[in-house]
């Protein structure tokens, strides 16, 4: 099981961090589930993102009890767990502005 603190991938900008290719395909999928799981409160589920292992099927991603996002791959088996996403540019609760 992957354990992510969101913002310990992030840089001072808030950007995705890591440099090196393999560690930034994880970052990106781990980002993309946090816009995933944020953006769907309340509204039909957007696409989950694909699974950044198997990349077989798009991954179970939902909010645990304690806030945390916990995702999980149906193909694989790999699932994760990430918190401290509230706040990021991944966060899209209440989203006002469109984002290009
Ligand atoms: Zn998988």
């Amino acid at each position: 099981m992957y354990i992510t603190d969101f913002r310990h991938i992030l840089d001072e900008s808030g950007a995705i961090g890591p440099a090196k290719a393999s560690a930034r395909v994880m970052a990106q999928f781990q980002a993309d589930v946090v816009a995933n799981v944020s953006n769907a409160t309340g509204q039909q589920a957007p696409t989950a993102p694909r699974c950044f292992r198997c990349r077989k099927s798009t991954v179970n991603a939902c909010l645990a009890r304690d806030s945390a996002i916990v995702w999980t791959c149906p193909s694989c088996g790999v699932e994760g767990r990430i918190s401290n996403w509230q706040g990021s540019m991944w966060d899209l609760r209440d989203q006002q502005v469109p984002r290009s």
